[in-house]
């Protein structure tokens, strides 16, 4: 389509130095030609144009002072990329590799992603360049007051509610959440990934790696396939993955191999949850701790590294770009039936179009991710009612909403004259939803 291959060609003049964000919304456009011959008047109505372009993009300074009291600068951002269907919505990311373009890629994401939850979430993402590696707990909550004496300018529990995502979690969401309630004083869900002692919601820290699992779940049965006995890798093993390794295990699946930054583990008995948690949620500590306690299991340098062995089942839940064709390659040379994305665009184009050819079912991570989100908009509905749901009860919304999530991009990809591309289902059955309430505000 002529029109879509012009935005293609403007979008990667204008944001020439931004590659994931180029690679995910090129991604999502390639994906849109049957709907648009369906529907012109998105194309009449500049919906394209505007959905690949942020509502507003804050940028700030962060300074703090480290424990040598040495005064330590990093930068903040917060893109509001698209509030059509509800207030921005999205993590917060504290990575060294952290910039405007990543920021950019992960809020254009969630747009889709919060739409296919069903719930009314607009989209966004910030974060900072920020190492939390290493650092006390004294200087990590020194740069969260002072991240949050710029951001509480521009959130809102009606505005912008930022969670988690790589390098923030539950310390850092209450250090953020603190100096929040201090600054307006307000008592509000404008953050959600909260403590549970301060209105948190039950399931939240599970919530990414189990949804993963039944949507998984949901994926293989509706293709005759059994979860029990099937041998998995997952790759990280932080939030994400963690919380997959633990619905994964209640399932049947066998998980044999996980990885840090650094390198991976290969456990051929299993890996040994506890441990796992003990090595990284509490002790902070490197994966390769774990052969300390488990001297049968291997450790091999490089994160990549966890492609090369053998599985049914690989689960990616580190960061972006981590697999690429060459892993493909291995992965589908092991047998693999199944991948489903833990982590944001954590495989590259010419990757899934390698599975996808070779009979792998690929499930894309604005699909099979979204339980995280689904969670957080669990969380603001408790907040909103001052209530707090059971375990159980939340569990269940967040089954419910995984299994509807894959039953409306299947669908929508079989609508479409795509079965089983579910980049294709999930792509248009979130950009309609969005655009269609685009279109019912007027040019805004
Ligand atoms: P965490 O910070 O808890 O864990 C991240 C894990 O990924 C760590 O094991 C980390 O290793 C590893 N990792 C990070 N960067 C790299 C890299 N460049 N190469 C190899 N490994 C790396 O983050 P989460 O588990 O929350 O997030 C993981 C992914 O899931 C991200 O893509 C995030 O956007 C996505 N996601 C998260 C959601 C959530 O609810 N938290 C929701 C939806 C998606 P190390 O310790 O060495 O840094």
């Amino acid at each position: 389509m002529q029109e879509l291959e012009i935005l293609k060609q403007s979008i990667l003049n204008k944001n020439a130095h931004e590659s994931e964000f180029s690679q995910a919304v090129i991604e999502v456009l390639d994906s849109l030609a049957p709907v648009l011959k369906e529907h012109p008047e998105y194309i009449e109505n500049g919906i394209l144009e505007r959905i690949v372009e942020p509502e507003r993009i804050i940028i700030f300074r962060v300074p703090w002072v480290d424990d040598a009291g040495k005064v330590q600068v990093n930068r903040g951002y917060r893109v509001e990329f698209n509030s059509a269907i509800g207030p921005y919505k999205g993590g917060l990311r504290f990575h060294k590799s952290v910039n405007l373009g990543i920021v950019k890629f992960l809020g254009f994401e969630q747009i889709f992603k919060n739409a296919l939850t069903g719930l009314p979430m607009g989209g966004g993402k910030g974060g900072s360049d920020f190492d939390p590696h290493g650092k006390s707990d004294g200087e990590v909550m020194r740069f969260c007051q002072s991240f949050m004496s710029e951001l509480y300018r521009h959130i809102g529990q009606f505005t912008d509610v930022p969670a988690g995502d790589i390098g923030v979690g539950a310390r850092e969401i209450g250090y953020l959440f603190g100096q929040y309630k201090r600054l307006k004083n307000e008592y509000s869900g404008v953050l959600t990934g909260k403590g549970l002692n301060y209105g948190g919601s039950l399931v939240r820290k599970e919530a990414t790696g189990y949804g993963l699992l039944y949507y998984v779940e949901a994926m293989m049965k509706d293709h005759g396939m059994e979860l029990e006995n099937k041998r998995a890798v997952i790759s990280g093993s932080g939030n994400v993955a963690i919380y997959a390794l633990k619905k994964a295990k209640e399932l049947g699946i066998k998980v044999v191999a996980m990885s840090d930054s650094n390198g991976c583990i290969l456990d051929e008995e299993g890996i040994d949850l506890a441990l796992i948690q003990d090595i990284k949620e509490i002790k902070r500590g490197r994966i390769k701790e774990y052969l300390d306690y488990r001297p049968k299991a291997e450790y091999f340098e490089g994160s990549s590294h966890i492609w090369k062995i053998k599985c049914d089942i690989a689960l990616p839940c580190a960061t972006q770009n981590e697999l690429d064709l060459e892993d493909a390659k291995s992965l589908v040379a092991g047998g693999l039936k199944v991948l489903a994305e833990g982590a944001n665009m954590p495989t590259t184009p010419e990757a899934i179009e390698y599975l996808m050819k070779n009979g792998v079912l690929y499930a894309p991570g604005k699909a099979a991710n979204a339980g995280g989100v689904a969670t957080s908009g669990l969380e603001m509905s408790q907040n909103s009612l001052r209530l707090a749901w059971t375990f159980e009860e939340v569990d269940e919304r967040l089954k419910k909403i995984m299994y509807d999530i894959y039953a409306n991009v299947a669908a929508t990809a079989e609508r479409y004259g795509f079965k089983d591309n579910q980049v294709i289902g999930a792509n248009i059955a979130g950009f309609i939803k969005v655009a269609d309430a685009m279109m019912e505000e007027g040019i805004v």
